[in-house]
């Protein structure tokens, strides 16, 4: 019998009660549906996926084919928002790679684009009943404390979860790992009371212990001047290349200083680093390759959350700039009169 046969048990009882089993990508087996909420729920939480991004995304490409035949642009555009872009590019790419048609073993997926062995793992599990643990961010936690270690690296993480693992019922066992941590051993006030797993649970005497707290870094902040050129009707606007932001579009950063208009000042959190930056109105154009297109144009192209919040800003100065009858540059230094 196997030595956690006991806590296997309590876990399926537990799962069977209070598990969410009616968030959408558990009513299916369909592999691409569950390895697109995998890949969007690596960074952004259940209920913002939900309310905003899982289902129009479905409407937008229902099958992964659909997606390997969209041009990556377009597969932008659909996942603008939800920010982390690197994970558009890489469905795009696995999409291609694949011709639409996922494999089944958690091997073969490992080797794909931008999935990783936890979620080659829950895409051969929950799609094709593969019996391999998962090991996410909730899961993680709840090794950490089942086993009382403050720190771990990645393959002794690894072993942790297969020791624990249920290979009888792989499904259920995930599933519920995934919700325990989310629900009950959250990071702060772990109800150690309601768990499953509390019995041969090591951390719960102390369970904030468990694992050690992350040294806690500020964020540098990045200053920047977004450079606004019109040239009365059009706006300049560029194609990123950057790790980060890559194939999205956007208007020219600089990190000196620009003559212009101030329209105002955006600020943005990245995972590494926070963007203040201030909106400038020039009629200077940027020495870099740009296109000049109209507002709404711009607003059909995909644009990060800061390229969205500074085309807000300038519609917003247009409009009324429009309504009040004024010219954006009334001299040629470029100032105007917002
Ligand atoms: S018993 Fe408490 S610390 Fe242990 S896994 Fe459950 S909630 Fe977490």
């Amino acid at each position: 019998m196997h030595p956690y046969y006991a806590i296997h048990t309590a876990i399926r009882d537990w799962y069977a009660i209070h598990g969410r089993h009616d968030l959408p990508w558990r009513q299916t087996h369909d592999p691409y549906r569950i390895y697109l909420s995998e890949i969007m729920l690596q960074q952004t939480q259940v209920g913002t996926v939900l309310e905003r991004f899982y289902f129009p995304f479905l409407e937008r490409f229902p099958t992964l084919a659909d997606v390997a035949t969209a041009p990556e642009e377009a597969v932008l555009k659909a996942w603008e928002g939800l920010g982390y872009y690197t994970r558009a590019r890489n469905l795009h790419a696995t999409a291609q790679k694949t011709q639409g048609t996922l494999p089944q073993t958690s091997t073969e997926l490992e080797q794909l684009p931008g999935i990783g062995r936890s979620t080659a793992a829950a895409i051969a599990c929950f799609a094709y009943g593969e019996a391999v643990p998962i090991l996410d961010a909730n899961v993680r936690r709840v090794l950490y404390r089942f086993f009382r270690r403050r720190t771990a690296k990645a393959p002794e993480l690894w072993r942790m979860a297969e020791r624990l693992f249920d290979p009888e019922h792989p499904y259920e066992y995930n599933q519920a790992m995934m919700d325990i941590g989310a629900t009950v051993c959250t990071p702060k006030s772990p109800r150690c009371s309601e768990c499953p797993l509390s019995a041969q649970c090591r951390g719960q005497a102390h369970p904030e212990r468990y694992p050690a707290p992350r040294r806690c870094t500020t964020r540098p902040i990045r200053r920047r001047t977004f450079w606004i050129y019109t040239d009365g009707e059009r706006y300049a606007i560029h194609k990123k290349e950057s790790r980060l932001l890559g194939g999205l579009y956007g208007f020219v950063q600089s990190e000196v200083e620009i003559v212009g208009a101030l329209l105002g000042e955006v600020v943005q959190h990245y995972s590494h680093f926070s963007l203040n930056a201030t909106v400038v109105l020039s009629d200077e154009q940027p020495e870099e390759s740009v296109e000049l297109l109209t507002l709404a144009e711009i607003d059909t192209l995909p644009l990060s959350r800061v390229d969205r919040k500074v085309l807000e800003m300038v519609s917003s100065h247009q409009k009324n700039a429009i309504k009040n009858g004024i010219e954006y540059f009334e001299s040629s230094n470029g100032y105007n009169k917002f």
